[in-house]
């Protein structure tokens, strides 16, 4: 458990000291632009829409921890705080993350467990009906033949791998689960079921892809795990995947 917060905090960690050193920058401009012969007239315009902007920035940012927490009730500015989060904020801690030579998944894990708060507390009571477990391919047993990507009611259920766990909660708790082969399938699926919630099984990379491709839907994201590498027999944590199918239903 303290691994998982301690994961869920590198993301808003980033995020934070990001603001805070494009602030302190702005400050420290304006105060040396101004000690040496006053602001002129240009100048008073730039930093003044450069403060609104910066403003703008810190109070979405504070909206946006709060709702890890807070149901917000108008949907726009739900919505808005999810386009900063997926399109702004992400795109501000992976730069830090970057120039501090961090590891590029370990702020995209802590991203994916940051947005599931979010997901979880923007549902908090609220029942969904229409869910879509979707699953990579490569959880399937690789001698297996049965074509589960076509319907995963093909599945015989012999256990060599955790699509027949896939296959037994989506039956018990009556939602509708997919096993996509890539992205563009994934989208297709996410396309043309038009789901309430999805609850997305994936690998780091295709995870945050996914998550920020369909960031107006609610993704709760559940890492796959990768014993034999990637991309090949990886397997998940059915418990992680029945509490947020608890949580929704
Ligand atoms: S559990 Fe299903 S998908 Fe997995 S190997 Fe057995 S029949 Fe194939």
């Amino acid at each position: 458990m303290k691994k998982y917060y301690y994961s869920i905090i590198k993301f808003p960690l980033f995020v934070s000291s990001s603001l805070f050193i494009m602030a302190l920058l702005f400050f420290i401009s304006a105060l040396v632009s101004y000690s040496r012969l006053g602001l002129s007239a240009q100048e008073t315009v730039i930093y003044t829409i450069l403060f609104i902007f910066l403003v703008i920035l810190v109070a979405t940012w504070l909206l946006i921890l709060i709702s890890t927490h807070q149901k917000i009730k108008p949907r726009w500015i739900a919505k808005y705080a999810k386009w900063m989060l997926t399109f702004v904020y992400y795109n501000l801690a992976m730069f830090l993350s970057f120039i501090t030579f961090r590891e590029k998944q370990t702020i995209q894990e802590s991203f994916i467990n940051f947005n599931n708060e979010i997901v979880l507390s923007q549902s908090k009571g609220m029942k969904h009906k229409n869910i879509l477990l979707l699953v990579p391919h490569c959880l399937q047993n690789s001698d297996c033949k049965v074509r589960v990507t076509t319907s995963i009611d093909n599945c015989e259920s012999c256990g060599k791998c955790n699509i027949a766990d896939i296959k037994r909660i989506a039956e018990s708790f009556g939602v509708k689960a997919q096993v996509a082969t890539g992205g563009s399938l994934a989208r297709k699926i996410v396309e043309d079921s038009i789901p309430e919630v999805i609850v997305a099984v994936a690998c780091h990379r295709d995870l945050t892809d996914g998550v920020r491709d369909s960031w107006r839907l609610p993704v709760y994201g559940v890492f796959n795990k990768r014993p034999k590498g990637p991309c090949f027999e990886t397997t998940v944590s059915i418990s992680n995947i029945e509490f947020a199918i608890k949580k929704f239903i």
